[in-house]
Formats: C-alpha cells, sequence, structure tokens
C-alpha cells in the first residue's frame, strides 16, 4: 500500500532496479502536454516532450524541426503563412 501522501495519482510511478537487484516505485513528475500548432492546434512532431531541467540538456536541433517556424507551427500552416507573405 503506498503512503498516504502518494495515493493520488498526482506523481507518476517508475518502477526502477536498485543496484541491489530489487525493484522499487519511485514517484516522478509527469511531463507536460504535447506541444501544439499556433494557428491550427495540431499536435507538433519533432518536439520532444520533457520537464524543462531535461530541455536544458537536449540539443536545440533535437528540439524542434529545423525550419522557418520549426516548433511554433505545423508544415501546413507554416506554407499557408510564407505563401501569403510573398503574395502581398
Ligand atoms: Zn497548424
Amino acid at each position: 500500500m503506498p503512503a498516504g501522501r502518494h495515493k493520488s495519482r498526482t506523481l507518476r510511478r517508475v518502477s526502477r532496479k536498485t543496484p541491489g537487484a530489487k525493484t522499487t516505485l519511485q514517484y516522478k513528475k509527469r511531463k507536460p502536454s504535447k506541444a501544439k500548432c499556433g494557428m491550427c492546434g495540431a499536435v507538433l512532431s519533432g518536439v520532444p516532450r520533457e520537464r524543462p531541467k531535461k530541455m536544458q540538456n537536449i540539443s536545440k536541433t533535437k528540439k524542434r524541426p529545423e525550419r522557418p517556424f520549426g516548433g511554433v507551427l505545423c508544415p501546413k500552416c507554416m506554407r499557408k503563412i510564407i505563401k501569403e507573405s510573398i503574395r502581398e
């Protein structure tokens, strides 16, 4: 039975092996929600779902696609915006 403070599912449960080959339950903070497109709200691919401290250690090229508006807009909306800016 988990301790009272761990009964709620606010924290996620992760089973880890200890150096003594026993498995223990560890309680970790949940990951943030998936990154979404700023215009249409579609889920962005190529953007990792990690907590801020882990995001600091990931290289910039692994955090968003390397194209204009990468990590902000989905490819469809990016094309739309670029075409509209050229037409004007
Ligand atoms: Zn979009």
